[in-house]
């Protein structure tokens, strides 16, 4: 998966690129991460990023032609890998909210150009012209894409295959298979009075698996009625929920 960030800070991206699982899957090559800094696409002194907004109010707003001019040459860099499914995608409270099925269908191109927007956005032509897709990381305002730039890389990195130790453990968290994750247990056997779960000590899969799955659902009705609805159940499964 191919990565160009549009951004203003791009040392905020030491997060995904120098840390666990998704700085491995960097460092072995799965994942290859580029920014652009606006800045650099400037042609005045002052290297003006933003400007004032037409009609007043507060704030500045990002001007369009060092953002087209960091999109072209990212498209560019894109093209000379060979990647041409490439779109390009604006990080904004406006957009599309992420989820489990919007990251898998993320997951479909050969890589991706990320816009961080800053102060109050960015000028709207730049955005008509050059936005393939829009996505939002939900209904609260940040001060800047960077961070939802970096929840979207990390939900899209983690389900690449082999990039987690253990591919399995990303099909069995939350909302895969529409269903909450169970809860999870290690050592000691006994914490501040409170005990592990025998089944899950007495070696039995299956026994364990049913727990587990009765776990998920008993949590996702509590927690998210509205997830369950859409869940479809193995026969295994259906047969346990109504022993
Ligand atoms: N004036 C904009 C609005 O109300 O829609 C908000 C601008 S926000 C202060 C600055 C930048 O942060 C945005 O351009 C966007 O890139 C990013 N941002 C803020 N909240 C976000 C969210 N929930 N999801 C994705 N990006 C967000």
């Amino acid at each position: 998966m191919w990565f160009a960030i549009i951004t203003l800070f791009p040392d905020m991206f030491a997060a995904v690129r120098d840390f666990g699982i998704t700085g491995r899957a960097i460092a072995r090559g799965q994942v290859s991460v580029t920014c652009l800094n606006p800045r650099d696409y400037t042609h005045d002194a002052y290297r003006r990023v933003d400007e004032r907004p037409f009609g007043g109010g507060p704030g500045m707003v990002m001007l369009a032609e060092p953002l087209a001019d960091a999109i072209n040459h990212a498209k560019a860099l894109a093209a000379e890998q060979g990647l041409m499914n490439v779109p390009v995608v604006y990080l904004s409270p406006q957009g599309r909210k992420l989820d489990e099925t919007g990251v898998k269908a993320l997951q479909h191109y050969d890589g991706m150009i990320l816009l961080c927007g800053r102060y109050e956005g960015i000028d709207e032509r730049l955005i008509q012209l050059y936005v393939d897709q829009e996505w939002s990381i939900g209904d609260y305002v940040l001060t800047g894409g960077e961070l939802p730039a970096m929840v979207l890389m990390d939900s899209m990195i983690r389900r690449i295959p082999d990039v987690m130790g253990d591919n399995a453990s990303a099909e069995q968290d939350s909302f895969v298979d529409g269903l909450l994750d169970c809860p999870h247990y290690t050592r000691p056997d006994t914490f501040q009075g409170l005990d592990v779960p025998d089944v899950l000590k007495s070696g039995h899969h299956l026994e364990i698996e049913k727990w587990r799955f009765l776990q998920s659902v008993t949590r996702t009705k509590a927690r998210r009625p509205e997830l369950f609805k859409d869940v479809t159940l193995s026969k295994q499964q259906q047969k346990w929920l109504n022993e």
